[in-house]
C-alpha cells in the first residue's frame, strides 16, 4: 500500500497525509488572475498540482479512498483587470472570458487536468458578503468609510503559516498605509467602487471585494470549513494565504481551514522570480508556438522537484525533447503495465519527480518499456492524445533542428549520388542510394536531381557510422 508523504508548510515537516475524509478527498489551489497570457511561471503551480491531482486519483483507487475533488479559481475581479480594460477600452467580460479561454487551452497543451470545480470569483459575490457581515458581526473586521477591513490583531495565529509575527510583518512588508485603517496590517476585505468600475450593492454600499476573502468564500462554499490541501506558489504565502487563514478561521471557528500546505517554488530567471511586474517573462504560448511541445515543457518543470527554484533553460528543452521522442517511439505499440510500486512510492514521497524520472530513464535502457508508458502516463506524459507532435516525429523540420549534421551529410551524400549519375558512374549512385535509404531516408531522383526524406527507420546514427 502506497504512503503519501507531503511537506507541509503549516508544520514545516513531510507528514503522512491521511484524508480528513475518505469519501471525498479536497483540495484548492489558487489560481490565475484572467487579464494577460499565462507566462512560464504561472504554469509551474498548474503542473505540480495536476501531478499532485493524478497521484491522489491513483491512490484513491489503489486504497479506496471515493472521489477527489480539486479546485482552482479564476481571479475575474481585480485593479489589473480594469487597467487593462482602461488600456484597451475593451469589456471587462470580454477580457476575462478570453483570458480564462487562453488559461485553458495553454494548460491543456501542458496536459494539466482540468480541476473538478473552476469557480470565478465574480459567481460568489453574495458569499463573500455573507463572510465578511460574519467577521464584522465577531470582531474580527470593520467597516469604515465604504471600506471593511480585517482586524488583523483580532486573529491570535496571524503569521504562523510563513513563520512571522505580526511586529516583523510590519517591519518588513509594504503594508499600505490608509487613514481609515486602525492598524497598518489590517487588510481589506471590501472597498468601494465609483461608476467606472465593476461593483455590487452591498451592506457598505456599491463596492468590490478585496483579493483574499474569494478564496476563503470559495473554498468555504465548495469544500467546507476543513479540507485537505491548499496549494499555490510559495510568493503568495504571505500575504495571501496569511490572509486565507485568518479569514476562514475566524469566520468558521468551528473548522481548521487546510489541513495541508503546499507551497511551489519559483521559476527564475537569471536568479529572479519570473513575474509579469519584473517584465523577465515569456508566456507558455510564445513556446508553444516556437514548436515546443506541452509534453516538453512539462517533462523540464518534473525535472527539477517542486520545491526547488528552476530555470528554464533552451538546452533543457533540447535535450527533453529527444528523450521524450525516444520515449515515445519506445512505447507506441506498448500496453502499459501496472506502475511499479517502488517508483510510485517515490513519487508519493513528497513529488519526487527527478526521481521518477531517473527511473523511467532506467526503465527505458533496460527495454522495461510497458513500465515506462505506465509511469509515465502516471506523470501525464507519453499519452496518445498528446502524441501529434511526436507523430511528426521524422520530419524535415525535426531533422534540421535535432540532427543538422545528419541532414547536412545526407543532403551531401544526395549530391554526390548526382554526381556519379552526372558521371554515369551507376555503380556508385546505386551504392549512394542503399546508404541514404539504410539509414532510413526515401530517395527520389527527378529531372531535378535526387532529394531526401527521412522515413519512419530515421538512424542518423547509421549515417554517421557509413561516413
Ligand atoms: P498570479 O496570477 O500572479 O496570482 O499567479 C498565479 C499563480 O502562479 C500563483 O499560484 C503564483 O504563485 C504562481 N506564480 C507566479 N509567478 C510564478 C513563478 N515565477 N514561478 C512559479 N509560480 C509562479
Ligand atoms: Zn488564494
Amino acid at each position: 500500500m502506497t504512503t503519501i508523504k507531503l511537506h507541509n508548510t503549516r508544520t514545516r515537516k513531510k507528514e503522512v497525509f491521511e484524508p480528513l475524509n475518505k469519501d471525498d478527498v479536497r483540495m484548492y489551489v489558487c489560481g490565475p488572475t484572467v487579464y494577460d497570457r499565462a507566462h512560464l511561471g504561472n504554469a509551474r503551480p498548474v503542473v505540480v498540482f495536476d501531478v499532485l491531482y493524478r497521484l491522489l486519483r491513483h491512490v484513491a483507487k489503489e486504497k479506496g479512498w471515493g472521489k477527489v475533488t480539486y479546485v482552482r479559481n479564476f481571479t475575474d475581479v481585480d485593479d489589473k483587470i480594469n487597467a487593462r480594460a482602461d488600456e484597451t477600452g475593451r469589456d471587462i467580460s470580454d477580457i476575462t472570458a478570453e483570458t480564462t479561454q487562453w488559461f485553458l487551452d495553454d494548460m491543456g497543451s501542458l496536459g494539466a487536468l482540468e480541476p473538478d470545480q473552476m469557480p470565478r470569483a465574480t459567481q460568489y459575490i453574495p458569499q463573500m458578503v455573507a463572510m465578511i457581515e460574519k467577521l464584522i458581526a465577531d470582531g474580527h473586521a470593520y467597516a469604515v468609510e465604504g471600506h471593511v477591513l480585517f482586524r488583523v490583531r483580532s486573529y491570535q495565529d496571524y503569521g504562523k503559516l510563513s513563520g512571522r509575527s505580526v511586529d516583523d510583518m510590519v517591519a518588513g512588508a509594504r503594508v499600505e498605509v490608509a487613514p481609515y485603517k486602525e492598524d497598518p496590517m489590517d487588510f481589506v476585505l471590501w472597498k468601494p467602487s465609483d461608476e467606472t468600475q465593476p461593483g455590487w450593492d452591498s451592506p457598505w454600499g456599491r463596492g468590490r471585494p478585496g483579493w483574499h476573502i474569494e478564496c476563503s468564500a470559495m473554498a468555504y462554499e465548495l469544500l467546507g470549513e476543513s479540507f485537505d490541501i491548499h496549494g499555490g506558489g510559495n510568493d503568495l504565502m504571505f500575504p495571501h494565504h496569511e490572509n486565507e487563514i485568518a479569514q476562514s478561521c475566524c469566520a468558521h471557528p468551528e473548522g481548521t481551514f487546510a489541513n495541508f500546505w503546499l507551497h511551489n517554488e519559483m521559476l527564475q530567471v537569471e536568479g529572479k522570480k519570473m513575474s509579469k511586474s519584473l517584465g523577465n517573462f515569456f508566456t507558455v504560448k510564445d513556446l508553444l508556438d516556437q514548436g515546443i511541445p506541452g509534453e516538453v515543457i512539462r517533462f523540464v518543470f518534473l525535472s527539477t522537484h517542486y520545491r526547488k527554484p528552476m530555470d528554464w533553460t533552451a538546452e533543457k528543452a533540447r535535450e527533453a525533447k529527444k528523450t521524450i521522442k525516444n520515449w515515445r517511439s519506445q512505447t507506441r505499440e506498448v500496453e502499459p503495465s501496472e506502475v511499479p510500486e517502488d517508483v510510485l512510492a517515490l513519487l508519493a514521497d513528497d513529488l519526487n519527480t527527478p526521481g521518477v524520472i531517473t527511473a523511467l530513464h532506467r526503465m527505458a535502457n533496460e527495454g522495461e518499456f510497458s513500465k515506462l508508458k505506465a509511469v509515465g502516463v502516471l506523470l501525464g506524459l507519453l499519452r496518445n492524445e498528446m502524441g501529434d507532435w511526436a507523430a511528426g516525429l521524422h520530419t524535415m523540420e525535426d531533422l534540421v533542428n535535432d540532427h543538422v549534421e545528419a541532414y547536412d551529410l545526407a543532403s551531401e551524400l544526395a549530391e554526390r549520388l548526382d554526381a556519379a549519375r552526372a558521371e554515369k558512374n551507376y555503380e556508385e549512385a546505386d551504392r549512394i542510394r542503399k546508404v541514404l535509404q539504410e539509414a532510413g531516408f526515401e530517395v527520389k531522383t527527378s529531372a531535378n536531381g535526387t532529394s531526401v526524406e527521412p522515413n519512419s527507420d530515421f538512424d542518423p546514427a547509421k549515417l554517421e557510422a557509413l561516413k
